[in-house]
């Protein structure tokens, strides 16, 4: 029975250690595949974007609709300062990793809402984690999908090195969804040009930085950096996404170069 029902492969998973490495590195010799390799996921910033208010927010709304007839975006929401002050108090309070994690959550999940009203005229919807397997009917129907960028980690969200921070937020988050999906792009749509030296809002002699390789960057060992650090954790075993990139989306033009492939912000690569 078993050796018609399962090929080589099959028979060594079923009868073999799930933490042996040997047939662990066998699982991977079938090619991951892409399910929406025309999609692009875009990460709407928390705090560096949708807190400016519409100041921001309404030119890159514009700009999304001006680039639904010609790319699919799957687009994620961060949470940003009204995340922090939730953190702080649900610190004070004793609150562990889990529960902080439930508050990011809907706070990203408010920006989602919002950014989905402002797409409404666009027939675009808004999508939990259990609408995911319509993902491909939305963006057939229509080009775009808003979703919120937390991981649904929720209680389960493990425990940072160090603090009680969650440490997988909205990057993280939004850069799962292109990892799973084998999208064509995870672009990051922030307040500055891309990765610097130093965060540039505390330093005036930060220099740019328009390409780089994970290995280059956790080398460098960077007091800060645009991304959460779990995102470069996960492009070391990307199937998938082995490069991303961070744009300054208050710059009119950005998000279309970006999705044009054209040179602009940086890019991050595993390789
Ligand atoms: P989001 O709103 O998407 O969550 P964050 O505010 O968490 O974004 O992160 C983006 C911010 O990170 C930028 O606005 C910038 O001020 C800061 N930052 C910290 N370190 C760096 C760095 N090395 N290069 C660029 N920006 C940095
Ligand atoms: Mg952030």
């Amino acid at each position: 029975m078993k050796d018609t029902l399962l090929n080589e492969l099959g028979s060594a998973l079923v009868d073999g250690s799930l933490t042996d490495k040997s047939l662990l590195a066998w699982t991977d010799r079938p090619h991951t595949m892409q399910i929406l390799p025309e999609a692009n996921v875009l990460k709407i910033g928390g705090q560096s974007f949708i807190d400016r208010g519409r100041k921001a927010v309404f030119p890159l709304i514009e700009e999304i609709k001006t680039n639904l007839p010609y790319h699919q975006m799957i687009i994620g929401t961060g949470a940003g300062t009204r995340a922090r002050h939730a953190y702080s108090v649900g610190i004070d309070l004793g609150m562990p990793t889990g529960v902080l994690s439930v508050l990011g959550t809907f706070v990203s999940m408010q920006n989602a809402r919002m950014l989905h009203y402002l797409l409404a005229d666009q027939g675009i919807p808004f999508i939990e984690p259990v609408q995911f397997p319509q993902l491909p009917l939305y963006l057939a129907e229509r080009q775009a999908v808003i979703f919120f960028g937390m991981p649904p980690y929720t209680f389960w969200q493990p425990n940072p090195k160090v603090g009680r921070i969650p440490p997988n937020r909205t990057d993280t988050g939004t850069y799962l969804v292109s990892e799973t999906f084998g999208t064509r792009s995870m672009i990051y749509i922030k307040d500055e040009n891309g990765l610097y030296t130093a965060d540039p809002k505390k330093d005036r002699n930060a220099k740019f930085i328009p390409r780089i390789t994970v290995q280059e960057l956790k080398a460098m060992d960077l007091q800060d950096l645009v991304i959460e650090h779990s995102v470069l954790e996960m492009m070391e075993n990307a199937k998938n996404t082995r490069s991303i990139r961070i744009i300054n989306g208050l710059v009119a033009g950005n998000l279309t170069r970006a999705l044009n492939d054209e040179d602009v912000g940086t890019i991050i690569t595993a390789d």
